[in-house]
């Protein structure tokens, strides 16, 4: 098969002939027609993040296609079923936090001993065939095309998560901070429930985008937020820490502030004599919240309410599609075709 391989010399991303896997116990093997490129992907292609997996790296857990190989006592997938690979696919069983907690959350992927994440731990999605365990993937709504669902897997999971993870109340504002991959899904999750949803971005070129993905408002900082009221709840879906840590001066009393995504440079910071516990304000992480999360992202997305903006790219594109997401310039989501 074709695959998208990051070698171990550097990384470049380049479309190479390697073995097709096959499933074992418990697998399903998927002809892969999509997969959507996260920020996640570069840092493993730059080994920011250590990938634990056999041989050269193929990164992409945001894989869209249909089953077309069964491993041996799989009964909950058939032939043809069409299905979603997302970054979590098993967890070991075994160890302490296993013990405690068996969902598929990203949580779990952080803490078990032993996760098998895609594109992480093994192989992942960029490329015509991935194998995944079976009970890992995720059944797609009837209607919804591979490339509008692959961006769903990652980036609308982790905007729908973080919303329903912050929990706004029905009257309550919340302020998405950063209009990438993962904010443009948060802002019209957001919108689509109802909320008076405003965007925080440090690029005013994207206040017309903003608005037309249904943002009331919006503002270049957390200060500006604050000037015009503050949010309730704020959403930092930004990679830059100090985006994030600014957006704080915008949250407003009893607000909660919820961090989801990776600082790839840093981490938040409360800045000096932060008086944040006098206004009982919240802090907390978000990150995928489980199957039941993710089917409800992808229905709302079958259902023409989020629409996922993204570029389509063809396979032997795809380092044009890294070069585009390193330097910041795509448009929301690269999506590959396999
Ligand atoms: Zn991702
Ligand atoms: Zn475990």
């Amino acid at each position: 098969m074709k695959a998208a391989v990051v070698s171990n010399a550097g990384p470049d991303w380049e479309i190479r002939e390697v073995p097709t896997p096959t499933p074992g116990p418990g697998e399903v093997l998927v002809r892969v027609r999509a997969c959507g490129l996260c920020h996640n992907d570069v840092l493993v292609g730059q080994k920011r993040f250590p990938f634990l997996g056999p041989g050269p790296i193929i990164t992409g857990h945001e894989a869209a296609g249909e089953v077309v190989g069964l491993g041996a006592d799989v009964r909950n997938r058939r032939i043809g079923d069409r299905v979603g690979v997302p970054w979590m696919q098993g967890s070991c069983g075994q160890c302490a936090y296993c013990a405690t907690d068996t969902s598929l959350t990203g949580q779990t992927a952080m803490g078990c001993a032993s996760p098998r994440t895609t594109g992480v731990t093994v192989q992942g999605g960029h490329a015509e065939y991935v194998v995944a365990s079976a009970s890992g993937t995720v059944l797609l709504p009837d209607g919804l095309s591979y490339e509008v669902a692959a961006p769903v897997l990652c980036a609308g999971y982790t905007a729908w998560s973080a919303l329903t993870d912050a929990a706004p109340g029905p009257n309550e504002r919340v302020a998405v901070v950063g209009l990438g991959g993962v904010g443009h899904m948060a802002v019209q999750y957001a919108s689509a429930c109802g909320l008076e949803t405003l965007v925080v971005t440090g690029n005013p070129e994207k206040a017309g985008t903003a608005r037309e993905l249904g943002a009331a408002n919006v503002v270049t900082s957390g200060t500006e937020l604050a000037e015009i009221g503050g949010a309730d709840v704020i959403i930092a879906v930004t990679p830059s820490a100090s985006q994030a840590s600014e957006a704080l001066q915008g949250l407003r009393r009893g607000g909660h502030f919820v961090v989801s995504g990776i600082f790839p440079d840093g981490s938040l910071d409360l800045g000096p004599r932060s008086t944040f516990w006098a206004r009982r304000q919240r802090i907390s992480g978000s990150t995928h919240a489980g199957p039941a999360r993710l089917a409800e992202a992808l229905d709302l997305v079958a259902s023409g309410r989020v629409t996922p903006m993204f570029e389509l790219f063809s396979k032997d594109r795809i380092e044009e599609a890294v070069t585009e997401l390193t330097r910041g310039t795509s448009r929301f989501r690269a999506v590959i075709t396999y």
